[in-house]
């Protein structure tokens, strides 16, 4: 157990998450619990190799190529985001061949999911809420929100793209 990584990624998850509540309104109370539960999750999720929360499945393209080209670093990211979150994500979309994603995406994020580096999660109310607070603490650079219309059709898109290849850090809605 490396106890220096975690130690370089508490400081880094903290001081975001201390940029963002000094923007927001956010009470010292919710902060605290927070950070809490990133400082919980840390060791948690390092000591894992893989992405045990996440299956090929729920990754795999949808179009029936079974294509399944996720990014590792991306992956990472999530299952650290899951950990945090401490609660099941329920994947709508992850990796998109191009044919698939050429016929299925909206104009914001055309090509996005060829990338291996997003989902679409399903989520909700209060779920949306948390969800959306750590993705911002763990490096998510780019998010989309859908909130409005049907609860169960409601999702967030999260991706970490660089903004050496889309406008990041971005956050838009559907
Ligand atoms: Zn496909």
């Amino acid at each position: 157990m490396n106890i220096d990584i975690y130690e370089t990624d508490l400081k880094k998850i903290q001081r975001k998450i201390n940029q963002i509540t000094k923007k927001c309104h956010i009470t010292k109370e919710d902060k605290q619990k927070y950070s809490n539960i990133l400082k919980q999750s840390i060791p948690k999720a390092r000591s894992r190799k893989k992405w045990p929360h996440f299956s090929y499945q729920n990754l795999k393209c949808q179009c029936g190529c079974e294509k399944m080209e996720m990014n590792r670093d991306f992956m990472e990211n999530l299952e650290y985001l899951r950990n945090a979150f401490n609660r099941p994500l329920v994947i709508i979309s992850g990796y998109r061949c191009l044919r698939y994603d050429t016929k299925i995406s909206k104009p914001k994020e055309k090509k996005i999911h060829t990338t291996g580096c997003a989902v679409d999660i399903k989520i909700s109310g209060k779920d949306a809420y948390d969800l959306l607070f750590l993705a911002m603490g763990v490096d998510f650079t780019g998010i989309g929100i859908k909130q409005k219309g049907a609860m169960d059709k409601r999702y967030i898109h999260l991706d970490n793209l660089s903004k050496e290849d889309y406008p990041r850090p971005q956050i838009w809605s559907y």
